[in-house]
């Protein structure tokens, strides 16, 4: 029977490195490829902050924090991933440097039953499976939700060429993973980013409009609908430029103009206020 016991992340990243995470603590041995040289550092120090928190609220004990930790192995070349049997990318939202890798994959992963999962939040499935030539079929779209040790939901979205046996394969591992995996199918923005990027960019709307000030306007939508977070205060989690792409994804894929990003959206991007990250968005974040 077919099982996974060695994951291969390509990214260390935000959400590779969450991945990474959830399958060690499920107890699957993971080896870690990022391009950056920083970038191993960077996710073992993640890890262990993450993990440390898990432990202080008595969800993980302290032998299973360092049990997870010594599962993970981070390697520097694609060729030290050669021993495993699922690989799941999540790499800068880059189409090029996907499909590259994936052409990549594609030679040096020949077993028929390693899928080659992307976590892409907006490029199309079917895009990055045509790259993957001959193993096309065994792409599948594996879309984890930021961050990743909380958020239970997986979007699993097959492309085109996608064989079913790798379509059940991903549901069962999300599962293996503590995941709820939802199925959607391979149109621009699937499901999450479909509904949800156009409610945020309408949020923009009414503030350039004066309909209401950002607080304002993220207490409405948080006390309203019962949301853990108001739409601007969750644009600036995401990254402003992030959901100015993911628009123009849904413009272009939908090919319909209702979908292109607000222009306060456009212009903040253009200040260099991207959120969070840039310490500045919708709000200011001080010390980040
Ligand atoms: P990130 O910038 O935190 O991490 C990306 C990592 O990829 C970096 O460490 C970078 O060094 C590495 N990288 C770049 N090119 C590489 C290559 N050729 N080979 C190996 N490593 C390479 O980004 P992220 O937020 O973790 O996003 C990663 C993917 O997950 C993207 O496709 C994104 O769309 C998707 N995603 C992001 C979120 C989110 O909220 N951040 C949610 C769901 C899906």
């Amino acid at each position: 029977m077919f099982e996974v016991k060695t994951i291969a992340v390509l990214g260390a990243g935000q959400m590779g490195g969450g991945i990474a995470q959830v399958a060690a603590v499920a107890g699957l041995d993971v080896l870690v490829y990022d391009s950056f040289p920083g970038a191993a550092e960077k996710c073992q120090s993640t890890h262990r902050k993450s993990l440390g928190k898990f432990v202080e609220k008595g969800k993980l004990s302290q032998a299973e924090m360092d049990a997870a930790l010594g599962r993970v192995r981070h390697v520097t070349s694609l060729d030290a991933l050669a021993g495993a049997d699922w690989v799941v990318e999540a790499v800068v939202e880059d189409a090029r440097v996907k499909k590259e890798l994936f052409s990549k994959l594609s030679s040096m992963l020949k077993r028929e039953d390693i899928a080659l999962a992307t976590n892409t939040s907006s490029i199309s499935i079917t895009e990055i499976a045509a790259s993957a030539g001959a193993s096309a079929g065994r792409v599948v779209g594996m879309h984890f939700f930021n961050p990743v040790p909380l958020m239970a939901l997986v979007e699993v979205i097959p492309a085109m060429q996608t064989s079913k046996e790798i379509v059940e394969r991903t549901v069962a591992l999300a599962t293996r993973l503590g995941k709820t995996p939802l199925k959607a199918n391979d149109r621009a923005g699937f499901v999450s980013n479909r509904v949800l990027m156009p409610m945020i960019n309408e949020a923009f709307y009414a503030l350039m409009e004066g309909v209401a000030e950002a607080e304002a306007i993220d207490g409405i939508m948080k006390l309203g609908c019962n949301f853990p977070m108001g739409p601007l205060r969750l644009a600036d989690f995401i990254g402003l430029d992030t959901c100015v792409h993911i628009m123009n994804v849904l413009a272009d894929g939908l090919n319909n103009d209702r979908y292109r990003a607000c222009p306060l959206l456009k212009q903040l991007v253009t200040a260099g206020r991207l959120g969070d990250k840039s310490g500045r968005g919708v709000y200011e974040y001080p010390g980040k």
